[in-house]
């Protein structure tokens, strides 16, 4: 019997009825093997005595005591039983709230081994937690004060519990309500249970038996027995992990066979002949791994990700045109209408020598508009379609629809990409981010995805300056930004609120921009934020983009995308209140031209720690990769941007044992063993096949039966 198979009912064990057991259903058990699964928070080191200065110092620990005194308070109306013990270190109180019936129990002289969480209180050493049991026979009757201390080593030394799992409880379960139900689930269970890692495996990572490990996990003599038990558990998990989802990819692919046409005309030379620039090496080596994808019998599935301005829209445009080559057509979808104008604009500039007609698709547009512009994509008249989610509502009808660009991906649900996957023929999707997925991530949340990545900046950038500010510092500040829109730069100043919620005194779009208008005049200084009306917005950055306006007040809406190179300086304000993310996004609007750009992070006091460690690690680095690392680190995967769906509809959270963070390398070597184990499995179906073609050969040759040939 494997893991998954051990079923049986949780009543069926002791000190399990109904009740308890639905209160177990609250820590995720509803089942026997979920039981045995269920994960020690800690262990509870009772192997050895220590004395009971000792164990007042650790916190716990096993003392061997003998009862000296009996003494009581009160609290309030009730009388407290507290039974004064001592060893050769020193006299503790047992506090006995509502259990004077000890009293009887461990009369004065008795002599006991007592396991407690002690604390200096009150000038003495006490505890009200502890479990005491005595030991028979071994009493000293002549147990009075100043006795020599080695007395009391020499009783025989009584049999000791070892390690003792401390488990998550639940209203209603106790320690020892879980402690005696694992233990029978283990002793029923452990006999027939087979393993569910192949046996090579276990051998090469050097893992225990999974009785071996649920032994080890619950009943551990060591805590490094333990702690092999857990990594054994681990790699388990992930292992199954990545075996499922290598799975369902397989699967995806060899359900979903994708019919490749020839060249009609050609687009991508005339459009690479006129760039107004070399692309990067970068640029072409992610450029071919796309173009090799799209060559494949099956669709593709890619994450094209590299810091902000590192030119990825660039790429994938290039990519959209060898499929408009072959006569498909292309769609580029981004979350917010401002950028879809800007990526409509770009993709016309570059890709007009290639003669590719170009739609635009916003939620917004009149119906004439959007009639018009459905009846051509319909017709087969445009080849790239520019848009919001608007690309793919119901009235929208593609001729030829086979590549679907997704920019700033993690702006859209995951709901939202599988509704454009669920519409009839399957395209080629490549996702683009400029939020790096730490590398545990990719491996797990997007591990049915082929990822590229660009790392290197288009030349000529400059690395840009990030400067910190405290608030009440913010004179130089603004007359910084003064001296820049002199020298004919422009500035973005960031709030992170429209208005003040009044909550705190937070400085806000609307405030700033009444006390910032008058103080940069001449300048001409522009409000955005996402309250105003899409035309608004939209009017406000094209004036922006012409320079028109020197500078911008805008809420976090300037984070994505949105690239006007002579804007050289942001200042964000209240950056303690921004994530990690959105502040490096927010940083990518500058250092986008040739010339030096300057990122001004302006905090208010007091700042949590959280904070001061992404203030720092932003001001430190500058490598998006190095920074999501960070928000891993600082956040959790839960937390991390764009994930939280993600993470939910993998179960990503869900692991019983592993910790992203800490079991990382784990990770890695499960994945790779899931590739060889995938390997493996092809080849064995391929030697099969070769074996029943070579029977087959032979039977047909001479006639002979099947068994013969063998
Ligand atoms: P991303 O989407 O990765 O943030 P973009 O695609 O917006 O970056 O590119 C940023 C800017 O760099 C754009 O103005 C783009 O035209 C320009 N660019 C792209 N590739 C190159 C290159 N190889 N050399 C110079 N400039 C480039
Ligand atoms: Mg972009």
């Amino acid at each position: 019997m494997k893991l998954p198979e051990v079923t049986g009912s949780l009543t069926d064990l002791p000190g399990i009825g109904q009740r308890r057991a639905e209160a177990l259903t609250r820590l995720g058990i509803t089942a026997i093997r979920d039981l045995l699964l269920h994960p020690p928070r800690r262990y509870e080191d009772r192997s050895r005595v220590v004395t009971l200065v000792e164990a007042a110092r650790h916190g716990e620990g096993l003392v061997d005591a003998v009862v000296v005194q009996h003494d009581s308070f009160f609290r309030g109306r009730e009388r407290v039983l507290k039974i004064v013990i001592r060893d050769g270190s020193s006299t503790a109180a047992l506090v006995c709230f509502g259990r004077s019936f000890l009293a009887r129990t461990f009369p004065v002289g008795a002599h006991l081994l007592v396991w407690g969480q002690f604390s200096f209180r009150h000038g003495e050493i006490q505890t009200a937690t502890f479990e005491a049991e005595r030991l028979p026979g071994t009493d000293r009757s002549g147990a009075a004060p100043g006795r020599a201390a080695d007395d009391y080593h020499r009783t025989p030394a009584p049999p000791l519990p070892g390690f003792v799992p401390v488990y998550p409880l639940t209203e209603g379960i106790t320690q020892p309500i879980l402690r005696t139900a694992i233990a029978a689930a283990l002793d029923r269970t452990l006999p027939e249970l087979e393993d569910d890692l192949p046996k090579h495996l276990r051998r090469a990572e050097n893992l225990p038996r999974i009785d071996e490990a649920l032994q080890g996990l619950h009943r551990p003599t060591s805590l490094e027995e333990a702690e092999r038990a857990r990594r054994r558990l681990v790699y388990a998990e992930l292992f199954h992990f990545q075996l499922d989802l290598a799975r369902t990819a397989l699967a995806r692919r060899r359900a979903r066979h994708r019919p490749r046409s020839e060249p009609t005309r050609s687009v991508v030379e005339p459009v690479r002949r006129a760039l107004p620039f070399t692309p990067t090496g970068d640029q072409e080596r992610v450029l071919k791994e796309i173009l090799a994808d799209c060559h494949a019998p099956w669709p593709m599935a890619r994450l094209l990700q590299g810091d902000v301005g590192s030119g990825k829209t660039l790429v994938a445009l290039l990519a959209a045109c060898a499929a408009i080559e072959r006569g498909e057509q292309a769609a580029l979808m981004v979350p917010t209408e401002l950028l879809a104008r800007q990526h409509a604009h770009s993709a016309s500039r570059f890709l007009a020598p290639g003669d590719v007609r170009i739609a635009l698709v916003l939620g917004n547009l009149t119906t004439g508009q959007k009639h018009a512009a459905a009846e051509a994509i319909a017709a087969g008249d445009v080849d790239l379609v520019v848009g919001t989610h608007a690309l793919f509502s119901e009235d929208l009808e593609y001729n030829n629809l086979g590549f679907v660009i997704i920019d700033e991906q993690h702006r859209f649900g995951v709901r939202q990409r599988e509704l454009l996957l669920e519409r009839g023929t399957v395209p080629d999707v490549l996702m683009m981010s400029a939020t790096p997925i730490p590398r545990s991530l990719a491996l797990t949340a997007f591990g049915d995805t082929e990822i590229s990545t660009i790392r290197e900046l288009p030349p000529g950038r400059r690395p840009i300056k990030t400067h910190l500010a405290r608030i009440g510092n913010e004179e130089r500040v603004y007359e910084f930004v003064r001296q820049r829109l002199a020298e004919g730069r422009q500035a973005y100043l960031v709030y992170p609120a429209i208005e003040d919620g009044g909550a705190r005194d937070l400085r806000s779009v609307q405030k700033m921009a009444d006390e910032l208008q008058p103080r940069l005049a001449p300048y001409q200084v522009g409000v955005v934020h996402s309250r105003l009306p899409e035309e608004e917005r939209a009017t406000v950055m094209d004036r922006f983009a012409s320079g028109e306006l020197a500078a911008l007040i805008a809420t976090s809406v300037v984070e994505v995308g949105v690239d006007v190179p002579n804007a050289t300086v942001i200042v964000i304000e209240h950056a303690e209140l921004f994530g990690l993310a959105a502040l490096h996004q927010l940083r990518g609007r500058v250092g986008r031209g040739e010339q030096q750009s300057f990122c001004i992070l302006v905090y208010q006091e007091p700042l949590t720690d959280d904070a001061r460690e992404r203030l720092r690690v932003l001001y430190q680095s500058t490598d998006g990769f190095h920074i999501a690392e960070e928000d891993l680190r600082i956040r959790g995967p839960g937390d991390m941007p764009g994930m939280q769906e993600t993470v939910r509809q993998s179960g990503f959270l869900d692991f019983r044992f592993a910790d992203i963070r800490r079991d990382m390398p784990v990770m890695i070597a499960a994945r790779e063993a899931v590739r060889r184990t995938l390997e493996g499995e092809a080849e064995r179906a391929a030697d099969e096949s070769d074996e029943d073609r070579n029977r087959h050969r032979a039977r047909s040759r001479s006639g002979n039966t099947q068994e013969e040939t063998r």
